[in-house]
């Protein structure tokens, strides 16, 4: 489910487009200054105009205002940016096509060998072997193309493609993108290409401090054996070592079922409720030395209690970290002014305001309330705050855990075990063996140190990575489970790199597109493994599970967002301070809309979540993955999901709404998973 990718975080840095003006910005300490003068950009506007003609002029203004917005005096004088203007503007269709292919195949072989640098050297911090050394944090943390983008503007490649190829902006892509030629759309993806200038020293500073927040994060484990009830019962085996906060949510998650499910829920609730408020003893995180009873916070030694010392707020810090070095981008962007911005206008192309209003159509809907009602019958109590990590949805056909653990570590003792079987699931998926071979030789598996994650090539013919978290006894179930998520990852990796029309439309529209697929493979894991659901409800299940996963998430991802408008309404704000907002938001939103439905108020559950911490902002990809996953998993319903994967994904990277439209025929709405719950309440009661 995990999916760190430093690069996406950085891609959004990237991803910032501006036109026109570079202006100092109200909330940046740095101001940028216009160079070229506006009768400058005028007069070499009309010159270029009356020379060429009026069919150019649309490019000409725009052109010529966009590399008036990057020029700095070091860049030359007023005289050579005009004679770079006259020198470098393509008029003629043919030799404009000319050009952006060779813009293409370079970007590419740039792109392409720096990602394969950035793999190797952040192997050992993110693959299992020896003790991660402070000279491998240095190298790992080592950004090769830092400085890529100066170098483009020193050598005036940057110029040249802004020049020649315009930005546009999103509302602009959604008003004309409809009626675009996929060369057009190719284009316009050229013009987003070089519309900053973010100097070298801040982007490395912010791979930096990723790169920190994500070792952070990875590095957070609870031992579970050393947990102890008030009787003084240990209810976790022994040798059971849990990663913060996905593999707690999980194990929560198994404990539905089985002896001691309710207390050992419970427990691991208030494990989490310490690492939120940070009253977590430091002598615990990534330490056995210690038994741990949490529902009292006290830790024994020898049998002898010893004094807490609660975690720093260090999980805050890292988080303010995040904000400091994207708020110090701001300067640079002007036409997104906020991390908030670069990351939903920018980065997602959806506008944070609609994703915010369809979150919160969707958590007060009068469906949640039903679908509570159903739950706490299932469970037979009234519903705990943490259940909204309800699992009972999942149509595993009644086979317990253990049995499908014993079955995945059989069949992949090991990374390499998975790594050839990738094949035969692309086949059982719908692909033709040849198709499913190609696919998968551009695939390849490592041993994570975290839990786990997928991480594309930047060029054609490149591997993708599945990393995978693989015990000494084989995969478990779990194990497997997100596997398979990853691996939908890596395959819409492989083939919108490889089989998308124009590099620059390689990729899917935004993270959440990359999710659906992987949720849609996630949800096969079981037919993967030869275990085809015989239940005539699973389609109703599987709507509930949509509905409830979504419920969970979303409330999470407005957490998120509250907590960056906070931080930048507060950008002076202390680790403490930071503390208290974060949980105030969280009990907030679980007020609003949780408290009547789950019980209990002042909840911080939602609070939990890691990716807030190393991943800023990404946590509403998954919600809008879930409302798209839903959408296209209707859409492919009844046909093969492989024919149906290659129509749609080889649309390549549109902005979203149009991509929904030419995928299944509509804009993204909850609507159809709202109306699905609804469905399947009525058929199962
Ligand atoms: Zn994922």
């Amino acid at each position: 489910m995990r999916k760190l990718i430093i690069f996406m975080a950085m891609a959004t840095i990237l991803a910032v487009s501006s036109c026109g003006k570079k202006q100092p910005s109200a909330t940046g300490t740095e101001t940028v200054k216009t160079f070229i003068e506006q009768p400058t950009v005028e007069k070499i506007t009309k010159a270029l105009t009356d020379s060429l003609g009026e069919a150019s002029v649309f490019r000409i203004e725009r052109g010529v205002k966009q590399v008036a917005a990057l020029w700095r005096e070091s860049d030359g004088t007023s005289a050579d940016f005009e004679k770079f203007c006259k020198d470098n503007f393509v008029a003629d269709d043919a030799a404009l096509e000319t050009l952006y292919k060779k813009l293409e195949r370079n970007f590419e072989i740039f792109r392409g060998y720096f990602h394969k640098m950035d793999v190797l050297l952040k192997e050992p911090i993110q693959i299992t072997g020896p003790e991660i050394e402070p000279v491998d944090m240095m190298f790992g943390s080592y950004d090769a193309s830092a400085h890529l983008d100066d170098d483009f503007f020193n050598n005036k490649i940057a110029f040249l493609t802004a020049l020649n190829f315009p930005f546009y902006s999103l509302k602009e892509k959604t008003d004309k993108g409809a009626t675009w030629s996929r060369r057009d759309w190719a284009y316009a993806r050229m013009g987003d290409r070089f519309t900053t200038r973010i100097p070298a020293d801040i982007i490395l500073k912010a791979s930096q401090t990723l790169t920190e927040a994500d070792a952070y994060i990875s590095d957070y484990n609870i031992f579970m054996g050393k947990l102890q009830n008030p009787e003084g019962k240990f209810l976790f085996p022994a040798d059971m070592k849990l990663l913060s906060h996905w593999n707690l949510r999980d194990e929560l998650k198994s404990n539905y079922t089985g002896e001691n499910g309710l207390e050992k829920q419970k427990m691991i609730y208030s494990v989490m409720k310490h690492i939120i408020d940070q009253s977590i003893p430091q002598q615990v995180i990534n330490k056995n030395e210690y038994v741990w009873n949490p529902l009292i916070n006290k830790i024994y030694k020898d049998g002898k209690e010893a004094a807490v010392t609660p975690e720093p707020d260090t999980r805050y810090s890292v988080l303010l970290d995040n904000f400091h070095v994207m708020k110090s981008i701001d300067a640079y962007s002007p036409n997104f002014p906020t991390f908030i911005s670069r990351a939903f206008e920018g980065g997602m192309e959806i506008p944070q305001e609609d994703v915010e209003r369809l979150f919160t159509q969707f958590v007060s809907s009068p469906q949640v309330k039903e679908v509570a009602a159903y739950i706490s019958k299932q469970l037979g109590r009234p519903l705990e705050p943490f259940d909204i990590w309800y699992n009972g949805f999942k149509s595993r056909g009644g086979v317990p855990e253990e049995q499908l653990t014993a079955m995945t570590s059989k069949k992949y003792p090991n990374p390499k075990a998975f790594e050839a079987d990738m094949m035969n699931i692309l086949v059982k998926l719908g692909w033709e063996k040849e198709k499913a071979n190609s696919i998968a030789s551009l695939i390849t598996v490592d041993p994570a140190r975290g839990s786990g994650h997928a991480w594309g090539a930047e060029m054609r013919n490149d591997v993708a990575r599945l990393r995978t978290r693989i015990g000494e006894n084989g995969m478990d179930y779990k194990g497997y489970n997100i596997a398979v998520h990853e691996f939908g990852h890596n395959v819409e990796q492989t083939v919108t790199m490889n089989d998308v029309d124009y590099y620059m439309l390689q990729g899917v529209p935004n993270t959440a597109f990359t999710e659906a697929v992987a949720f849609l493979f996630q949800k096969r894991d079981l037919e993967l493994l030869g275990m085809p659901n015989a239940d005539p409800n699973k389609d109703y299940m599987m709507a509930l599970d949509n509905f409830w996963s979504c419920y969970e998430i979303m409330g999470v991802s407005l957490v998120d967002m509250k907590v960056w408008k906070w931080m930048y309404e507060n950008p002076e704000a202390t680790p403490a301070q930071l503390k208290d907002a974060v949980i105030s938001a969280a009990k907030e939103v679980w007020n609003q809309y949780y408290a009547g439905i789950m019980g209990g108020k002042d909840e911080p559950i939602l609070a939990i979540y890691s990716h807030m911490i190393d991943n800023p902002l990404y946590l509403s990809n998954y919600p809008m993955g879930h409302l798209i996953e839903f959408q296209v998993e209707q859409q492919v319903k009844g046909k093969p999901l492989a024919a149906e994967f290659d129509r749609m994904y080889t649309q390549g990277r549109l902005i979203p709404q149009q991509w929904m439209k030419g995928a299944v025929g509509s804009e993204i709405s909850i609507e159809p998973t709202l109306n699905a719950a609804a469905e399947a309440l009525k058929a199962l009661k």
